[in-house]
């Protein structure tokens, strides 16, 4: 059994459904199809994004409104008169308008971190909300009835069991466009948001812009949902957009399984046929003197996300049968033929000036961490830093990533300086790193991670992604990403999960995504450390390769021995200061070091 049968079965049964099912488990059906298109941008927006929102009640309110205003309004203002009566252009206008206010709302909180956001989601929560009630064109708290049915195809969707193929259509379309979108270069950024955007942002991903876009997609999907409910009701009134209907949904998405697309349609169901048995079976056992499902019901949330913190989605794909859960080959099989490489930068003259630290001072409060430090970075040469524990050379290594900034003093990479640069712009120019404490996302596969390097050698945006117009750049992509893996001796983990390396092997793995962004320098932070004895060998020996190709390195190590062995010069940090510098015999033998070592922490 495929999975691919496992989804035609669904469809067939879906569109059986209405056909055989008696009226009121239809309008069930129908109220979980439009739930869930809702959950769907929360799987997207809190469960991939890692950004809570109470809010998004309020974008399926303004999807609502707006076209019961438009379509039931017996007098529009004049100026609006041109959009009257029309459920498909209200639609458009209604998606125009969350559009504006959703990147408005966007522009203001998703810059805020910590509690903050989901502050700011329930704060517009019960604006929008209010407004509803309160404006009198909108029909104040009774709200606006008469809305007019939806057409399709000279058909007119007035009653439930019809509008249940739109909407489930609709959602089966919303699932797909999501499903490839995250399956894609502007999905793995996506992917990144939750737990991993410091890392992307130095692989030259914009970040502030992916949560832009799936704040923008989850609002969407929200007014969308909006839309339907209102003419599938063909009456609107505030109670279904408030602050209370916002959390529902965030239930929905964490009971389902926040991280998957099928975990919204999960969670949606559940949640609404809890509710519905629950509304009958209590007062039968305990008699109607009492609201008693709100309790019972949330004591069941409470005990489900106790249970199963990923959410039920999850834990159903553990029951399934193992080829249900095989994790997608995203490469053709034999290496897709005719995929074209991508561009490369061309490389720097062998030593050329690469990297140029000029006094870099980096002071925090009293403590000086770096003191007027110098050093150079030469095309086709490895330079380490070295020095006991405490020296700063952390601290100077993020100084030339630009991932701080000196506090007097100045980086120049490539003749550039970086003051002011991000580490987005940074990576444009040709810089790539690895990171002392290893920063993957554990959960996709290797080569997912990997080709996250490579984020800035593709272009394809949202819309292509979502459409799966992207194939070919997207093999391209990964194909990149397998080279650079088979290069680095991963080749045989493609489709493991990161998370499931060792150590050593994701510390090579980030040297893999590093090479993946056709870099001129790369920097790495204690690469060696880790790995075995092999390991370190093979590392070494891909190192003088790359080397040898041109490549400027330069990296931070403890490990003596590897370093001895393997780079040009060195330099040597104690208590924030270069105390010498040379040739790997001349360090070896220098008395001011061998006094930091002996003398000193490590
Ligand atoms: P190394 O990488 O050589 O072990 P670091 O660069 O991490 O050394 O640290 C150098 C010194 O700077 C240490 O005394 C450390 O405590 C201090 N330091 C590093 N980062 C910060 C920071 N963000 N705020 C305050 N002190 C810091
Ligand atoms: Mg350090």
């Amino acid at each position: 059994m495929k999975s691919r049968h496992v989804l035609t079965g669904f469809v067939v049964l879906l569109a059986l459904a209405p056909l055989v099912l008696p009226t009121f488990q239809v309008t069930l059906l129908n109220y979980i199809g439009l739930y869930a298109l809702v959950v769907l941008g929360l799987v997207l927006l809190t469960g991939v994004g890692g950004m809570t929102s109470f809010g998004q009640a309020a974008f399926v309110g303004l999807g609502s409104y707006t076209s019961a205003y438009l379509t039931a309004t017996q007098q529009l203002p004049a100026w609006l008169e041109w959009a009257a009566g029309s459920p498909w252009l209200s639609l458009l206008i209604g998606i125009l308008l969350t559009a504006t206010v959703a990147l408005l709302l966007g522009a203001l909180t998703l810059r805020l971190s910590g509690h903050y956001l989901p502050l700011g989601t329930i704060a517009w929560g019960i604006s929008l909300y209010y407004l509803f009630g309160t404006v009198k064109t909108l029909g104040g708290h009774s709200g606006i009835s008469g809305l007019p049915p939806i057409e399709l195809f000279g058909l007119e969707l007035d009653k439930g069991e019809k509008m249940f193929y739109l909407i489930w259509a609709i959602l089966l379309l919303a699932m797909l466009v999501t499903q490839n979108l995250l399956n894609s270069r502007e999905g793995r950024a996506i992917r990144a948001l939750k737990g991993g955007q410091l890392m992307a942002e130095s692989m030259g991903v914009n970040t502030f812009r992916s949560k832009m876009v799936v704040f923008l997609i989850s609002a969407l999907f929200a007014a969308i949902s909006g839309w339907l409910y209102a003419h599938n009701q063909r009456f609107v009134n505030p109670t279904p957009f408030g602050l209370s209907m916002g959390i529902d949904y965030l239930f929905m998405a964490l009971i389902g399984g926040v991280a998957n697309v099928w975990g919204a349609l999960l969670g949606a169901g559940i949640l609404t046929m809890a509710k519905q048995w629950l509304q009958d079976l209590l007062p039968w056992l305990l008699g109607d003197a009492g609201k008693y499902e709100h309790i019972v019901f949330g004591l069941l949330i409470i005990l489900i996300m106790h249970r199963t913190p990923g959410g039920l989605w999850p834990m159903l794909m553990k029951l399934a049968p193992a080829k249900l859960r095989q994790r997608k080959q995203l490469l053709p099989e034999a290496g897709a033929v005719g995929t074209p490489d991508l561009p490369r930068r061309d490389l720097p003259e062998k030593g050329e000036l690469i990297l140029q630290a000029k006094d870099v001072t980096r002071q925090f409060g009293g403590l000086v961490a770096n003191k007027e430090m110098n050093l150079e970075v030469h095309a086709g040469e490895i330079l380490a830093l070295i020095g006991p524990n405490g020296a700063g050379k952390s601290t100077m290594f993020n100084q030339l990533s630009a991932v701080d900034t000196p506090t007097s003093g100045e980086v120049l990479f490539r003749g550039q300086s970086l003051k002011g640069k991000s580490s987005r712009e940074v990576a444009t120019l040709g810089m790539s790193r690895t990171f002392q404490h290893v920063k993957l996302l554990p959960t996709m596969t290797v080569l997912e991670n990997v080709a996250i390097g490579a984020h800035l050698r593709g272009n394809k945006g949202v819309i292509s992604s979502a459409l799966h117009l992207e194939r070919l750049e997207e093999t391209s992509l990964l194909q990149e990403a397998k080279r650079q893996l088979e290069r680095v001796g991963l080749g045989d983990y493609l489709y493991e999960e990161a998370g499931s390396l060792a150590l050593g092997q994701q510390r090579i793995l980030e040297i893999a995504r590093a090479l993946c962004a056709d870099p001129c320098l790369l920097l790495l932070d204690e690469p060696a450390a880790g790995l075995r004895h092999k390991e370190k060998q093979a590392l070494a020996d891909l190192l003088s390769k790359l080397r040898s190709e041109g490549m400027a390195i330069l990296l931070v190590e403890h490990d003596m021995d590897f370093v001895m062995g393997l780079v040009d010069r060195i330099v040597v940090m104690e208590f924030g200061e270069k105390i010498a510098e040379g040739l790997p015999e001349e360090i070896q033998t220098n008395p001011a070091v061998l006094e930091a070592y002996l003398g000193g922490a490590d």
